[in-house]
């Protein structure tokens, strides 16, 4: 765990950290979006095209598609939208109704049920033994509240109730993101990074750096989660800085891991991490709790 207090601003970088650029304007990042109840800021370390990129291709659709449910459930607003006094959007669902009409219907928040659809993945092809193949990787689905939706669903005398588009690839460029972003902060110069093709959508090989743990882990007592450890590959030793990110801990959410960067063998820096063979989770390593 580090000294440092949690939602202290980390930096500033003085070029951007996904593309590189250094004569430009910079803005400051939420490592953690702020609209998930992130309140780190990374200064001076995203130009505006990459911010861009960032929030139509990955934040907006997490925050506003993925996790709204669950968003309004808690109450979870960004700063931005608490200062302007913006009313939060109402909830919306589309359903199909009795007459097996398709439309959108704005319940009850009290009364419609707490859901959340996410993609649970192997952990990263980097990380395996036959790390040099190209295997196609395959995920599953991780549904919360099936139950009580079926039932709001008889109650309601509707025939179904239509789930948030889930779009895997997204689900990844955002772990990657949140990854990076905050490593960068705490860990500056200390590895080579892996993730900005990834984050920046430039890349077919998402799933050699990204990916999760195919197990349910029971409900921590947290909303996001991130905490970082050094992962060394069994078949040869190579090492990296490892990041494990779990968005909504308090509803049993899947678990994800991203290899952030490339560590020195020859002169590893003090990064102070636990280290662990492979990426999976060991009893006893300490989150860092945002
Ligand atoms: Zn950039």
């Amino acid at each position: 765990m580090t000294a440092r207090d949690a939602g202290a601003p980390l930096g500033p970088v003085g070029y951007c950290i996904y593309c590189g650029a250094r004569d430009c304007a910079l803005t400051d990042e939420h490592t953690i979006p702020d609209g998930l109840g992130g309140k780190t800021k990374l200064l001076k370390s995203s130009c505006e095209k990459c911010q861009k990129i960032i929030n139509d291709e990955i934040e907006n659709y997490c925050q506003k598609t993925l996790f709204k449910n669950p968003r309004l459930h808690f109450g979870i607003r960004s700063e931005k939208s608490k200062r302007k006094k913006v009313p939060p959007d109402p909830a919306t669902v589309r359903i199909i109704d009795g007459a097996g009409d398709e439309r959108i219907i704005y319940p009850n928040l009290d009364k419609y049920p707490l859901m959340l659809t996410l993609p649970m993945f192997p952990p990263p092809i980097a990380m395996r033994r036959d790390f040099q193949s190209n295997r196609e990787e395959s995920g599953a689905k991780w549904v919360y509240g099936s139950n009580r939706i079926q039932r709001y669903v008889t109650e309601n005398q509707l025939t179904a109730v239509k789930s948030p588009l889930v779009d895997p690839l997204r689900v990844l460029r955002l772990v990657a993101k949140i990854a990076h972003s905050h490593a960068i902060g705490l860990y500056p110069g200390m590895f080579t990074p892996l993730l900005r093709a990834i984050i920046l959508g430039n890349t077919a090989k998402c799933f050699r750096y990204v990916g999760g743990d195919m197990r349910e882990w029971p409900p921590e007592s947290c909303g996001q989660r991130l905490s970082y450890f050094q992962a060394r590959r069994a078949a040869d030793g190579q090492m990296f800085l490892g990041a494990e990110v779990r968005f909504f801990c308090n509803m049993g959410a899947p678990i994800y891991y991203a290899l952030v960067g490339r560590i020195s063998r020859q002169s590893p820096p003090d990064l102070d991490l636990p280290v662990r063979e492979g990426v999976l989770r060991l009893p006893g390593t300490i989150p860092e709790f945002l």
